[in-house]
Order: structure tokens, then sequence, then C-alpha cells
């Protein structure tokens, strides 16, 4: 039934075996011999797809036969045991994702330009990555093997982008017939294996807005607690995306937006417990409202998805400007501004995580890049940061050029727009948000390598994400303290 979505890339979900990437010395996988190169075809009998099945496969065991392809075509079956939980050792492939066959209006892979990172036009719809890194799908090109292998082996929780309940409006949005949109029974299969489940609306104005909003949180509620969440997140239009099916999400939209979520929130924490359906920062930040509070987003269920990162980030912050207060505070009543080029360092050893950078030792006066969106919530919380701890670090938003339209989120700037900016940063570093560099190539979206941007940038760039960029200034925050104290 769903043979249209065999891309090349599910063929290759389907090859046969997981090549190994990396063998540790000494561990077990060295002791029987095998090699970055070599494929695992089978384990105990059973055949490997990828890295989940090879997981699945060996959890638990200690007697193992692994059926191994060689680089050089032999096979060999190597039998061994291992002690209970011992590590094998073993670095394996990256899945390559399967891709979605859905021609979504809001399809941020449409129309990027051709310079833009390969990884900007995967139209990645994969269960395993889903449930690996919380990615959504749309269930939609969903096959009957990967329903199966997500109960079998318990591919829980899945991310899934629902949009709307309503049928004629999930397949206008996804550009598909209604009865490929149509996944009211598949969410009832996996809920009722126990398969727990996130769910995503990618808020259009006039489309899936007001009463097919409202409709959508009932239905999707009534199945709480399997279906734990409900992110609600407005589309973002660019400049390359310009199907005229779209409107600008603007802040009147956002303002009614919150008044109408608001009372199902209500309604829900009343009934379930829970806010169950959670607007995305960018609605708060666009209307000009209150972020919610920490308790409206219980433990963050969603926050991968931008829903509560700023709430978790201000909170984060608070607890550092409270932290070791009075002697920073002493420290500050004696008036040292100058202290930003005193001689003390920001010094690895004071990050929790030894692979973190170095910041130049002798000062902290620097400028930290992000979107246009957090600067002024960046900029606030940075400038009584400054008031405490004598440091002198500025905020400077940085306008989204590469992709425009509605863009102003710190993930999607690229090197150029941290290019752009350069002669306006001061002091003497910079920091870029982690968030715009590949996670497994040092790379931004728009195929600039960040060791061409460093070398542009009249001082030391240093990328850092929120946890480390906190950890950054509560270490700096506590030498101040220590040495004036
Ligand atoms: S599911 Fe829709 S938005 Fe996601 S990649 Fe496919 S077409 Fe694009």
């Amino acid at each position: 039934m769903y043979e249209f979505a065999v891309t090349p890339a599910v063929t290759q979900l389907r090859r046969p075996g997981v090549i190994i990437t990396d063998v540790s010395e000494g561990s077990v996988g060295d002791e029987i011999d095998l090699q970055a190169g070599d494929r695992i075809v089978r384990v105990n009998g059973r055949p490997v797809r990828d890295y989940l099945d090879f997981r699945f496969q060996t959890a638990g065991e200690t007697a193992l036969i692994f059926q191994v392809k060689k680089s050089n075509g032999e096979t060999l079956d190597i039998e061994f045991d291992r002690e209970e939980g011992e590590d094998l050792g073993l670095m394996f492939e990256q899945i390559v994702p399967r891709q979605c066959a859905n021609e979504c209006i809001f399809c941020f892979c449409k129309g990027n330009p051709e310079d833009a990172r390969r990884s900007l036009f995967v139209r990645d719809e994969d269960i395993r990555l889903s449930f690996l890194y919380g990615n959504y799908t749309t269930l939609s090109s969903i096959t009957e093997d990967e329903m199966n292998r997500i109960v079998e082996q318990r591919l829980s929780p899945q991310y899934v982008s629902v949009h709307a309940t309503d049928l004629k409006t999930r397949a206008y949005l996804l550009g598909v017939d209604e009865s490929r949109a149509d996944i009211f029974d598949k969410l009832q299969r996996l809920l009722e294996s126990g398969i727990e489940i996130h769910a995503q609306v990618v808020l259009c104005p006039g489309i899936n807005d007001g009463p097919i909003l409202e409709k959508t949180l009932r239905d999707l509620a009534a199945h709480y607690p399997k279906l734990i969440s409900t992110a609600i997140v407005p589309v973002a239009l660019t400049r390359y995306n310009t199907d005229d099916r779209l409107t600008s999400v603007t802040p009147e939209f956002c303002r009614r937006t919150i008044q109408q979520v608001e009372r199902f929130q209500k309604e829900f924490r009343k009934t379930l417990g829970t806010t169950f359906a959670f607007l995305g920062d960018e609605i708060y930040i666009k209307a000009g409202a209150r972020i919610p509070s920490r308790r409206h987003y219980g433990n963050y269920p969603q926050i991968e998805d931008g829903v509560g990162m700023v709430r978790s980030f201000v909170d984060k912050f608070e607890r550092l400007l409270t932290s070791r207060s009075v002697e920073s505070r002493d420290f500050l009543l004696r008036g040292q501004r100058s202290e930003r080029t005193h001689a003390a360092a920001i010094r690895t050893a004071s990050i929790r995580d030894a692979q973190r950078p170095v910041l130049p030792g002798d000062s902290f006066f620097g400028t930290i890049l992000t979107g246009e969106m957090f600067a002024p919530i960046l900029r606030d919380q940075v400038d009584r940061y400054n008031a405490v701890s004598g440091a002198s670090l500025s905020v400077l938003p940085v306008p989204n050029t590469y992709f425009a339209g509605d863009v102003a989120v710190a993930g999607l700037l690229t090197g150029k727009d941290l290019l752009a900016i350069r002669d306006h940063i001061v002091g003497e570093f910079v920091v870029v948000p982690r968030v715009t560099i590949k996670s497994d190539e040092p790379i931004f979206l728009d195929g600039m390598l960040y060791e061409d941007l460093k070398r542009q940038f009249p001082v030391p760039v240093y990328d850092l994400d929120t946890a480390e960029f906190i950890d950054l200034l509560r270490n700096k925050k506590a030498s101040q303290a220590t040495r004036h104290s």
C-alpha cells in the first residue's frame, strides 16, 4: 500500500547489516578481531538492518554469534561470550534517514539555495530518528514493517506531526490525498501497543487555527496520558518558501492564539493535571506576552521543539544571578567595572566538560551573537549579569538574511549571517550559538566551514550551547567573588 515511499533512502534502510566505523582498543570487539569497515549482518541468527537493530538484538545477551562480512568479501561467524552489560566497544555508521513522500505547503526543504548544507534537503521521515532524536514524522507513509518495528523494539516515544485532526485540513497541509493523510488507525494502534507519542501542530494562520485547532487539541487530549503532549509552533516563511496559500504569523495572530489556547490549557490542567497543549516560545515573544512559568511546562516535554526553552534559560540565569551573590555584590559595591580587563581568566578547567573551549585569559569583554527573536531576552539577562559581576558582555542580534522572511531564531543563522555583522562586535572574543553548527561536522547551514568563519573574524570565536554559556558566566562570577573575598 505504501510502495511509493520506497525512496533510495528506504532502500538503504533495508540493506543488510550495519558497518562498524571504529573499535575501541582492548574492548571485546577488539578481542574478537572486529575492524572498522566490517559489516555485522546477523546477531544470533537474526538479521541486522542498522544500529538500532544491533542494539536490540544484543541487549541483555551474553552469548553472541555475529555473522560478519569483512571488507575483503569474506563472511565469518564469530562466536563469543561477554560479561553481563559489558560494552562491546563498537562504533557504527550513522542511520541514513528514510525520506517522506509528502508535499507539505510549509516544507522548509523547498527551494533552498544550492549552496545550503545537504542535510537541509533531506526530507527526513524516519521513525528511528524520531525515537533517537525526537525528529517528527507524519506517519503518512509508514510501512507495516516500520509499524511492527516500533512496537517490537519499543521505539517509544515517537514524535508525530499531526497538524490537524480534521482530515481535509491535514491532507491539504501535507499535500497528499485523504487516505494517506488519515493516521487515526495508526495512532490508535501505536497507543494501544503502549507506545507513547508527542504530537506537533505547525500552526498556519487561516488553515489549521481557530475551530480546526480546537478540534485537534480536543481529539489529541482524549488520548492523554499515552499521547503525552502537543506542541503548537508557528509556521516560518522564508524567502524561498513563498507558497501563496500561507500567510505570515503576526503579533496579533499570536495574541489571539494565546487567548484561545489558554482556555484549553486551563481546562486540561483541571481535567488531565497537565497543560498538555504547549505553545512555542516564538508565539509568546512575537505577541509581546509574558513567558509562562516553570510550572506551566512541567518537565518540558517539548523543549527541543522550542517550547519552554526561554523559560528554562531565564530560570537558569536567575539561579546564576543569585548564586554566591554576597561576595559578588560586595565586589560590585566597590565599583570594579575595570575588572573586565583583570588578569583572571575564564579557564576550561572550571567548565564541567574538559572538551569545552577556553576563552582567552585576560578579559571578560566580548560579544554574544544570537538570533533577533531571543536577543532582547538574552540582553536583559546579560545586562543584569554585567551589573553584578563587573563583566562587559554585549548581546548582538544577528538578522537572518540567508533565509529571511520570518526566520529570527538562532538555530537557523548561517555563516554568512554571522559574518555580515562582524564589524559591529565589541571586545576581545565572540560567542556564537553552538546550534548554528552541525552537530557532527563543523559546518553552517549555508555550507560555510566553521574554520573559514573563524579566520574572517578579528577576534577569537567560541561556540557554546546554553548550558556551557551559563557555566562560563557562573565560573567567571565565582572566580571574581573568590578574588575579592
Ligand atoms: S513531512 Fe512535510 S515538512 Fe516534513 S520533510 Fe516532508 S514535506 Fe517537508
